[in-house]
């Protein structure tokens, strides 16, 4: 095993509770290996052997590496990762008082499971945008420390609590983040205008919007009794994030190499950064402006689709086809799916 590979992925993890986060992550890591960015407003000069990333979004990512191969001949190794898990998201207008709590209210994205989100210690992360001196920016937050809980109804209350319910999201989810008189104001927007101020030093701030969610503030771990496993949230997919890039870092020089990282899987794919948009078409024909270039190069590449497989579970064997069922630490799972 390697401890220190797998110790990385887990602080990789920690520190990108967000899309936004990972991303940013990313491309300081790119940054130190020589990558240059290329911003899609702007024209393009990419030289043989350059090394360049694009982002978009702030959450989707696009790094390449060229060699001297052209890349009409060899086309492009490319893996492809999302960098957004399931999560619970605050709502636009997230204020609630109420029974002298203040309270978040929330809304669910992409496929959660929500009920391990009870009784744990989050955190909020993401994106806040703003106008600062008659400029309009937007730039991350992450709050770190626990800030918010949403407890369970104590088994008192409920007898049937170990019988199955249907947890109900607008009702059941609003986390709590303090205590306060129902008559008081509660202005999350301040709060936001504070944690940046402490985050990057800007003050007097117009908040416009944000984009936030709640996070698990416990670090992932390596468990078992012979550190078999690793154990932590947003494994789907930062997983891969980390992998692609750590392949990409660690390619050689000799063939052409990309790694594209998209947001927005979790929700169907079907946005501008998402993985169904165009956002890898359009950086491809940026680099072929020529179609028989670029369907040369297509023709030519590979892109691998990664993601987390998930293995057959001991206490639900009968969820699993028995004959390809994936075995846990036992390599890489291939999924095979017919071509529609
Ligand atoms: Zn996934």
């Amino acid at each position: 095993m390697n401890t220190f590979l797998n110790h990385s992925l887990i602080d990789f993890i920690q520190a990108s509770p967000t899309p936004f986060h990972a991303v940013a992550n990313m491309v300081t890591r790119l940054e130190a290996a020589g990558y240059q960015r290329l911003f899609e407003r702007a024209n393009w000069s990419v030289q043989e052997g350059g090394l360049y990333y694009v982002i978009r979004n702030d959450s989707s990512l696009i790094a390449f590496k060229l060699s001297a191969c052209k890349l009409a001949d060899t086309g492009l190794r490319m893996v492809g990762t999302h960098t957004d898990s399931p999560c619970l998201q605050l709502k636009p207008l997230p204020e609630i008082n109420k029974s002298n709590c203040r309270q978040l209210g929330i809304a669910v994205y992409g496929g959660a499971l929500l009920s391990p989100w009870f009784d744990r210690d989050l955190s909020i992360a993401g994106r806040v945008t703003f106008i600062h001196r008659g400029k309009l920016q937007s730039k991350i937050i992450n709050f770190q420390r626990s800030i918010a809980l949403i407890p369970n109804l104590a088994i008192h209350l409920n007898r049937e609590a170990n019988k199955g319910w249907v947890i109900n999201q607008q009702t059941e989810l609003p986390a709590i983040i303090g205590l306060g008189l129902s008559d008081e104001q509660f202005d999350f927007k301040a709060l936001l205008a504070e944690q940046l101020s402490i985050e990057h030093d800007i003050q007097e701030v117009e908040l416009l919007d944000f984009e936030l969610s709640l996070f698990d503030t416990q670090k992932g771990e390596i468990i078992g009794i012979n550190e078999d496993f690793i154990s932590s949230a947003r494994l789907d997919n930062l997983f891969s994030c980390f992998a692609g890039l750590e392949a990409l870092l660690n390619s050689d020089n000799t063939k052409n190499c990309l790694l594209v990282c998209n947001d927005h899987e979790e929700v169907g794919s079907c946005s501008t950064c998402g993985a169904d948009g165009p956002f890898l078409e359009q950086v491809l024909k940026r680099l072929m402006p020529d179609p028989v270039i670029y369907n040369r190069c297509v023709q030519n590449s590979l892109l691998i689709s990664t993601d987390n497989a998930h293995a057959l579970h001991p206490n639900y064997p009968n969820k699993h086809d028995e004959l390809h069922a994936p075995t846990i630490n036992a390599g890489p799972v291939i999924k095979m799916q017919p071509i529609v």
